[in-house]
């Protein structure tokens, strides 16, 4: 009879709970509830221990499901984490690599600039720094230099660019790679400018580069430019500088690209 009771009783109470789980929108509390109130019983939990357990299940898919949206969102080439890294390859910047990607340097929005030459893991850490952020509850946006550049200059020309600047503002991390690969044109290098600007000491920004900081005003097509960007990037900024021969030509005894090849010899002779 007893036994009966409390069968029915413990029918109306999962009822209650997929209900009550379905109007605060967390029906995972449904089948976690079930599922760790076996393990509780067995295990002789306390209320709070198995209330706890219970509301930890729903945080951590929730967090999970947010990460892997804010990934998805971000638009990087490919998922790159920093658990794929072999920092083997660069034994300088692991210390610096491993302490950004605790996300510190976005709450202080601080910016990271990785320079070096082609194929040395620079768009690889950017992705991956970037990954860590979302991991972390930030909103991320990777793009090349020349992307970005498109996508200002559009909402310049729709005469909207400060309420993109705004929108752009509520990312906590911009991820600009490429800088360098191609010019940018004397307006857009103003847009870009104001990119920068605008996320100073607000957002941080994630630059990467194949030139040295001195190669920035060809590119920007204008010394001042230039000068004023990088002015406001270093200020808050870690710079990680990668060494050494492409990643992607390691054992295919290929030990430096043509163009480096070129300068070499253009130098000797
Ligand atoms: P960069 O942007 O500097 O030209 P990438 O980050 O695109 O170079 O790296 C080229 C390729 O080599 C990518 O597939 C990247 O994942 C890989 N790679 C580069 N460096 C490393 C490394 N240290 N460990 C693991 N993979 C690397
Ligand atoms: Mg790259």
């Amino acid at each position: 009879m007893t036994a009966a009771k409390n069968t029915t009783s413990s029918t109306e109470t999962v009822k209650q709970i997929t209900y009550l789980a379905a109007a605060l929108k967390a029906p995972r509390i449904t089948e976690a509830a079930a599922r760790l109130a076996d393990q509780a019983r067995d295990a002789g939990w306390t209320h709070e221990d198995y209330l706890a357990a219970v509301l930890e299940r729903e945080v951590s898919a929730r967090n999970a499901s947010g990460s892997q949206l804010r990934i998805r969102a971000a638009g990087f080439g490919a998922v790159k984490t920093l658990e794929d890294f072999d920092f083997d390859a660069q034994p300088a910047i692991r210390t610096q690599a491993g302490a950004l990607a605790s996300g510190g340097f976005l709450t202080e929005a601080r910016n990271v600039v990785l320079l070096g030459p082609p194929g040395t893991g620079k768009t690889h850490l950017a992705t991956a720094l970037g990954v860590a952020a979302a991991r972390h509850g930030h909103r991320v946006l990777f793009a090349t230099a020349t992307d970005w550049v498109t996508r200002l200059t559009d909402a310049h020309r729709a005469g909207r660019l400060p309420q993109e600047l705004t929108k752009l503002r509520r990312y906590g991390l911009i991820i600009v790679d490429e800088v360098g690969y191609l010019p940018i044109e004397q307006d857009a290098a103003n847009l870009f400018f104001q990119l920068v600007s605008s996320r100073y000491e607000h957002a941080s920004l994630i630059l990467t580069s194949n030139l040295p900081f001195s190669g920035w005003g060809g590119v920007f097509g204008d010394q001042a430019v230039a000068a004023a960007m990088i002015d406001r990037i270093v200020h808050h900024a870690d710079v990680l500088t990668l060494k050494g021969a492409s990643y992607r030509l390691r054992g295919r005894g290929i030990d430096s690209l043509p163009s480096i090849r070129t300068t070499t010899s253009q130098t000797e002779s």
